[in-house]
């Protein structure tokens, strides 16, 4: 099982912010902004290069999660980032699904 299939299932600890029937959002263990908070499908998909026409469904379930968590966690009026790496190249690490939400201080400096 992945680290964030065992988060999902809480054999390993994280400082859990979110979570409904569908994902689960979690602090990021090395944040890179004042707020980053990784938000996960609770079933397995490797990354957006899995997303068919069959699960593509939980894209909107994220991205509704996405606007509730910035709202939590107070960056949703002054604005947040959405990343997701797709792939070694992209830097991705960790091969289950997952969106950075980025927020706070900071953050002016684009990255992208
Ligand atoms: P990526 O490089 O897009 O695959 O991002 C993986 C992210 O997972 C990195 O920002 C890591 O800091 C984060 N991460 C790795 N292990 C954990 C963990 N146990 N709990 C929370 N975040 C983690
Ligand atoms: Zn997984």
């Amino acid at each position: 099982m992945c680290l964030f299939c065992k988060i999902v299932n809480k054999e390993i600890a994280a400082d859990i912010v979110y979570e409904n029937d569908e994902v689960m959002a979690f602090k990021d263990i090395n944040p890179k902004a004042l707020v980053h908070v990784l938000i996960v499908p609770k079933v397995h998909i490797k990354n957006v290069g899995e997303i068919t026409k069959d699960n593509a469904k939980i894209l909107g379930a994220i991205h509704l999660a996405a606007n509730e968590i910035a709202k939590k966690m107070g960056i949703f009026e002054d604005g947040y980032r959405l990343i997701t790496n797709c792939g070694e190249g992209a830097g991705q690490t960790v091969w289950h699904l997952h969106y950075h939400l980025l927020g706070g201080e900071g953050l002016k400096e684009e990255i992208i």
